[in-house]
């Protein structure tokens, strides 16, 4: 359970060089916004046929669907058990870990937007779409021919994400949505947005507004973005609003029943996100770590090497230690998500733990380097800055925390609220 298999040892010997030369090269005019990040994804995936591994597998799935569908069978179980059903092997959890945690020793902003068009907008439209949606939407995707957005924050609904005010009101065969979404990973240069409302019912009071996620293209009409906001770290990641002004979609761009609120589906999502942070704070960690050891090695002061004195050596071990323990929690996540075993609890102890991690190894990296660390050319000034956004991202550190002790109490039959006492 804690060691690689052949094949991902030989993915991981892989992408290693990948990302040191090619990847590594991009960073710079990627953060300057120099070059588009969908065209970074096309070179990987030219590189290593993402396409091709999974495409095979998605004609097949939406085949079944197709047979389904006409059958009038109705989709069961959670977004992991579908995929894992679905897609199998190519969606290995650990497989998709390790092409994470790569990226990210070396660009956490590329592997962030890879995460938002691929894990958010793609598995959505895979989990909640018809056969017609994957084909449409999900394809193009996972070709890279387009990118892909998941909009669930707004700027009144950050932590309280599904407080959200944006609005779907039914017109006939269409829904005419208004509202905004902010901090929006892709948005700025996205072709498919996955994009989440609540729907104004009313035939039901009790249900009167249900969330669901509409799946909508550039050019559809009332929608339109901002500028990529300007980040303290994650910059080759664009990040942006998302403005609704009476767009009209037809009811084909809803995913998944009107009657269904998608607000659990929304949620696993969520759940999937954190659960792939430990992959990303790995390999922040093991980067910081083993740039770390280099400089301590190399460098002199006092005549002596840093790593003869022993308050560095506390450093470097307790960088290892906490690497050490992402690695472990992220092979942890990697089998629950396999084994259909995710849970909410688990999942938001892993985010938390490698969040605040990668950001501590990422400091006492800079630390330990002194001047040299400050400086914008070292690898672990950058790393440090994109670390941070894994203690805000998917869920901030204190909600991971609040969520812990809800469902640590939840046996015992009460149900903590994320403002503090009991919900009724
Ligand atoms: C670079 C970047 C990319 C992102 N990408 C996406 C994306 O692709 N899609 C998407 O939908 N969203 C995305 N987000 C949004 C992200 O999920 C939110 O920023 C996050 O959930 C926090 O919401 P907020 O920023 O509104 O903070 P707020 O909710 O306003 O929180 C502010 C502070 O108050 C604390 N707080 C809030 N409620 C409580 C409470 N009950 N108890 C104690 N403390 C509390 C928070 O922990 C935080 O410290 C992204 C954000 C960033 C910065």
């Amino acid at each position: 359970m804690f060691e690689l298999t052949e094949p991902l040892k030989m993915l991981e010997q892989a992408l290693r060089p990948y990302c040191e030369k090619e990847l590594s090269a991009k960073v710079e005019p990627l953060e300057k916004g120099e070059v588009a990040v969908l065209d970074i994804m096309r070179d990987f995936d030219r590189a290593f046929g993402i396409n091709a591994m999974v495409s095979g597998a998605l004609h097949e799935m939406i085949e079944r669907k197709c047979r389904r569908e006409r059958e009038g069978i109705e989709e069961k179980g959670s977004l992991q058990e579908v995929l894992a059903g679905e897609v199998g092997e190519a969606m290995d959890p650990l497989l998709i870990f390790i092409v994470m945690k790569e990226l990210c020793r070396v660009s956490p902003s590329f592997a962030l937007s890879l995460g938002a068009h691929i894990g958010l907008c793609g598995q959505t439209i895979l989990a909640k779409g018809t056969s017609d949606q994957i084909e449409n939407y999900a394809l193009p995707l996972f070709s890279f021919e387009k990118l892909g957005c998941w909009a669930l924050t707004e700027p009144e609904s950050g932590s309280d994400a599904f407080a959200l005010s944006t609005t779907a009101v039914p017109d006939g065969d269409f829904y005419v949505l208004n509202g905004s979404k902010t901090f929006i990973t892709n948005a700025p240069c996205a072709d498919i947005f996955v994009v989440y409302a609540k729907i104004d019912r009313e035939d039901s009071k009790a249900d009167k507004r249900m969330i669901h996620p509409f799946v909508l293209e550039r050019d559809n009409e009332g929608l339109s973005v901002g500028k990529p906001m300007h980040k303290m770290g994650m910059r080759g990641s664009p990040t942006g609003q998302i403005f609704l002004s009476d767009a009209r979609v037809h009811r084909d761009q809803l995913l998944g029943k009107r009657e269904k609120t998608s607000r659990s589906q929304a949620q696993e999502t969520l759940t999937s996100e954190r659960e792939e942070n430990a992959a990303m704070a790995w390999g922040i960690i093991e980067r910081c770590l083993e740039e770390s050891i280099k400089y301590a090695v190399e460098r002199k002061q006092f005549g002596m090497r840093l790593i003869e004195f022993q308050l560095i050596q506390e450093k470097i071990a307790r960088m290892y230690v906490h690497l050490e323990n992402v690695r472990n929690l992220a092979f942890k996540q990697a089998w629950a998500m396999r084994e259909g075993r995710s849970n909410i609890l688990d999942a938001c102890a892993a985010k938390f733990y490698a969040a605040a991690a990668a950001v501590e190894v990422g400091m006492e990296a800079i630390q330990l380097m002194g001047g040299y660390g400050y400086i914008e050319e070292q690898q672990v000034e950058r790393l440090t800055r994109d670390a941070k956004l894994l203690m805000i991202g998917g869920g901030t550190s204190e909600i991971q925390l609040l969520n812990i002790a809800k469902e640590l109490v939840r046996d015992k039959g009460l149900s903590l609220s994320l403002t503090g006492g009991l919900r009724n």
